[in-house]
């Protein structure tokens, strides 16, 4: 089974409208033609716009980092899915665990998110990942298994293949302390045994990212796994150098 990389930097909390065009800028001439990985970038909701429109025309994709699960409604302070597909976001990353950690996203929330953003018409990565404490308490599998059954149930079995699953362990998430090559890949098989679990073809299709500290000089490794299509970059993500060197180690 011949799965495309896909290689995604999450640009969190960070640039201004002109910062994030500097960095498009910075990157379109390093990874705008890339054909043969899916290149995407995720910017702050209000440099989506001015991003997809300087990214347009390149293969260079940009999705949102959060989306609610409604359309409209008295949501304070939320962004929809139609509000993104009407500027022209291909996607959009749900369950962070940033999102989970300090902004209450629960799996019951991310059930509903998923299967609305392909409905909308947008590709959904759905992160999952363990916590230290998790995973030195052996609850690694557990956790894995309630986050990506949650987030997937309600996916029509014909599009599950269509869905980006991110295992980040959450001890990892920009602390410089990346999981070893070898636990990547056991945990990334993990994941997609569970998409397996739903139907064996899509989990044979689905696309699985690593994350979490993923720099130049750990990339080819991880990249490597057979078990791993791609990553969830963020730190990395915020230098086009970096960026591009990620994106050419995924080319193999
Ligand atoms: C992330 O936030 O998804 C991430 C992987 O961050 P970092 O690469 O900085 O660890």
């Amino acid at each position: 089974m011949s799965r495309k990389p896909f290689i995604a930097g999450n640009w969190k909390l960070n640039n201004t409208i002109a910062e994030a065009e500097e960095l498009i800028q910075a990157l379109l001439p390093r990874v705008g033609a890339v054909e043969d990985v899916d290149v995407v970038v995720a910017p702050s909701y209000l440099s989506l716009a001015a991003v997809v429109d300087s990214a347009r025309g390149s293969a260079v994709q940009v999705y949102a980092q959060n989306m609610h699960e409604k359309d409209s409604g008295a949501f304070t302070g939320e962004v929809s899915a139609p509000m993104l597909t009407e500027i022209d976001v291909h996607g959009v990353i749900l369950g962070h665990s940033e999102r989970r950690q300090f902004f209450g996203e629960t799996d019951r929330a991310l059930q509903l998110k998923v299967p609305r953003a392909l409905e909308a018409g947008l590709i959904p990565i759905l992160c999952v990942g363990e916590t230290e404490e998790e995973r030195e308490q052996g609850d690694t599998e557990r956790r894995l298994r309630h986050q990506v059954q949650e987030g997937l149930e309600k996916v029509p079995v014909e599009r599950l293949h269509e869905v980006v699953v991110a295992y980040e362990p959450v001890w990892a998430i920009g602390t410089g302390l990346s999981a070893t090559a070898e636990q990547a890949q056991e945990t990334c098989g993990f994941v997609r045994a569970l998409v397996q679990g739903f139907d064996k073809e899509a989990g044979n299709a689905v696309r699985v990212l690593y994350g979490g500290s993923l720099k130049p000089e750990n990339a080819a490794e991880i990249l490597s796994q057979p078990d791993i299509d791609g990553a969830l970059v963020g730190g990395a993500s915020l230098d086009a150098e970096s960026f591009a060197a990620i994106v050419e180690a995924a080319r193999g």
